[in-house]
């Protein structure tokens, strides 16, 4: 058991999810489905994002953050995939970045970094995906080889969010290549764009319109020492997946978020449309996939929070957050599904957003670790806690 995490009073949590739910109505909403089928970049959010905070949601206060417990963060994250996912990955991946200075950076890192990233003055994300290597991430080929006083990063990331907008990235690199097994050898710097450091092409994507993803090109990129979190090499793997808890908690929020969307559009067009003389809604067959859509919805939320509660009191919770992220991310890809079956051919059309919440939610299956791997880690954390 370790120390409790964030805590937010209900007061401060009925107050600021309140704030966020009217900017979503306002601002979010009424752009999503312009601005996915642009594959414009959302700049005014941005801006938004920083007044409200965003950026901060989950940086201590003593760092100028808002300092929210993961399960109001987690329902906030959920607020805004409802209405457009793709937007809180501007400041989801950014958070991850910072929690790892956060919980293994120096103090003087911290002091450093931790406001500025607060603001959004600072902003960027995580780069540990490269070409080679996403799941396996031991067989990463980044190196950063010591030089003077400092280090000289050469390599190149791929699909990094934020990677285009974004100038500051948590970095995992390999500093002793011939480390065994490799993990040992590997470490993570809070790296800022510059020469030698460029981003690469952006990619494109079947859905997460709108948001950048792209490679980071590191090319005899030099750091100072002091950019190597916690000061200490070969403990990058370990910072590498100490925020996959909370990664996957937040993964797990939006796909809540995308399958209750696809609920909620449901059920209205199921009114509305009629066959045969009456709605589709009193079909018995449009019935039963209303009835597993709101089941999954409802599972799903609740998976999420005895995730992030047991996050929030310190606890272990790799398996709880496993489960989530994968009970959460297959609802949102089977809800989409059921909602385009249930819309016809208009869940095909452009002109509605259910062919939106089917193109943006197989990335929750993906990131954060693929379910794949979600599966093989609740197993085997089963074994763990119940020996034979
Ligand atoms: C839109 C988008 C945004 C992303 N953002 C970021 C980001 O900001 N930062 C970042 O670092 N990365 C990011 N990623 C990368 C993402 O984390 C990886 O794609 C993911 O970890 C999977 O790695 P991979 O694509 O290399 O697949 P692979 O690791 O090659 O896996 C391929 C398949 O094999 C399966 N598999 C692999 N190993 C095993 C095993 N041991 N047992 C069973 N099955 C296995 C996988 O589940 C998958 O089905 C992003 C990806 C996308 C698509």
């Amino acid at each position: 058991m370790t120390a409790a995490r964030n805590q937010t009073s209900a007061e401060d949590e009925t107050q600021i999810l309140g704030a966020i739910q009217a900017w979503v109505e306002r601002e979010v909403r009424p752009i999503a489905r312009q601005y996915d089928h642009a594959d414009e970049y959302p700049h005014h959010l941005v801006t938004q994002m920083q007044e409200l905070g965003l950026f901060g949601a989950t940086i201590g206060a003593q760092y100028g953050g808002l300092g929210l417990s993961a399960s109001t963060y987690a329902r906030l994250v959920t607020i805004i995939s409802e209405a457009w996912m793709a937007p809180t990955g501007i400041f989801n991946s950014h958070l991850i970045m910072a929690a790892c200075v956060e919980r293994f950076g120096t103090e003087e890192q911290k002091q450093r970094f931790l406001p500025r990233f607060a603001t959004g003055e600072l902003r960027g994300g995580l780069g540990l995906t490269e070409p080679n290597a996403g799941t396996d991430l031991q067989r990463i080929r980044t190196t950063a080889r010591r030089d003077g006083g400092g280090y000289l990063i050469d390599g190149t990331k791929t699909w990094i969010t934020n990677g285009i907008h974004g100038t500051c990235f948590a970095l995992l690199t390999r500093t002793d290549t011939a480390a065994d097994p490799p993990h040992k050898g590997m470490s993570m710097f809070v790296v800022e764009k510059g020469p030698g450091f460029t981003e690469g092409k952006k990619l494109e994507k079947l859905g997460y319109k709108a948001i950048d993803s792209a490679e980071l090109v590191f090319d005899g990129f030099r750091v100072d020492a002091d950019r190597l979190v916690g000061g200490v090499e070969g403990r990058g793997f370990q910072h590498a997946v100490g925020g996959l808890e909370l990664g996957r908690i937040n993964v797990a929020a939006r796909g809540v978020g995308l399958a209750n969307a696809a609920l909620r559009d449901s059920v209205r067009y199921a009114q509305e449309r009629k066959t045969f003389g009456k709605p589709i809604a009193e079909h018995q067959a449009i019935q039963l996939k209303l009835g597993d859509m709101a089941t999954r919805c409802e599972a799903a939320r609740l998976l999420v929070e005895a995730a992030a509660k047991k996050y929030d009191a310190g606890e272990r919770c790799d398996m709880e957050a496993g489960m989530a992220k994968l009970f959460a991310s297959e609802a949102a890809v089977d809800n989409s599904m059921d909602a385009m079956r249930i819309h016809g051919g208009y869940g095909y059309s452009t002109e509605f957003d259910v062919e939106r919440y089917f193109r943006d939610a197989p990335l929750m299956c993906i990131g954060e670790g693929t379910n794949e791997i979600q599966r093989i880690i609740i197993a085997r954390q089963l074994i763990e806690r119940n020996p034979a």
